[in-house]
């Protein structure tokens, strides 16, 4: 993700215009040292589905049919566990107890589903109905490793994307209140696991599909249209800053 450093900012009372893609992996945590040797800990706010999609949505743009529906995939099973999580939430469940009833489906996705299902028609008084389509596919991608053509993967893509928004709206719509608790839990759990002499900043993170955003989520060519754009606007900003941050210390030199 794209990055500046805060503590320069605060000592110099502008920013140090030195523009950093800061890297993060599993843990949601984007280290980050400047060339004045401030070193910062972003947490990345986006839910593991969010940071999935968004890697997806990367890879559909640079013609990675694999990768994206591999991302794809793996962003519905963890939309997936996030909606069982929300809804224990609103059922009271300790965050302990949930954690030791996850921890036995954690390899079986099929378990996972399963307990989605059952909780969806509880909740949402609906059952739930897997696209067999999505579901085909996904195992033709996962299991027999085909490599599917830009328009195969456009259109499986924005299958999985559709699936998560239609969803999303309706949790969000009735459980806001839970989102923002696990949002919570998730940060401070972040939080926990940078050592105390890193200074620590919150970053929203996702820009394809971002749950803090309001209102109804954006049809899947409307997302990709606008990531594509803010991509594009994000790194042709960095040169231009790496430029002006340049420039800066050369005349304080
Ligand atoms: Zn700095």
């Amino acid at each position: 993700m794209f990055a500046m450093c805060m503590q320069c900012q605060a000592e110099l009372g502008h920013p140090s215009f030195e523009p950093f893609w800061a890297e993060y992996f599993d843990q949601g945590v984007a280290y980050l040292e400047c060339s004045r040797g401030h070193k910062t800990a972003f947490l990345v706010q986006s839910q593991k589905f969010e940071v999935l999609l968004e890697s997806g949505a990367n890879a559909l743009l640079e013609g990675f049919t694999f990768e994206a529906c591999a991302a794809f995939s793996a962003a519905l099973e963890r939309f997936y566990e996030f909606s069982l999580h929300v809804m224990c939430i609103a059922r009271d469940m300790p965050e302990e107890l949930f954690q030791k009833m996850f921890t036995e489906m954690t390899r079986q996705s099929e378990r996972q589903l399963g307990a989605f299902m059952m909780l969806h028609a509880i909740e949402l008084g609906e059952a739930y109905k897997p696209d067999k389509h999505v579901v085909e596919f996904r195992n033709g991608v996962i299991h027999k490793g085909i490599i599917p053509n830009l328009e195969e993967a456009t259109k499986f893509c924005s299958a999985v994307y559709e699936i998560i928004a239609k969803l999303f709206e309706r949790l969000s719509g009735k459980y806001s209140e839970q989102i923002r608790k696990l949002v919570r839990h998730e940060l401070h759990q972040k939080r926990k696991s940078v050592s105390t002499d890193v200074a620590v900043g919150t970053s929203t993170g996702t820009m394809f599909f971002n749950i803090s955003q309001t209102g109804k989520p954006k049809a899947f060519d409307e997302a990709l249209d606008s990531f594509r754009t803010a991509r594009a606007v994000v790194g042709g900003a960095v040169p231009i800053l790496r430029n002006i941050y340049e420039k800066i210390r050369g005349l304080k030199n």
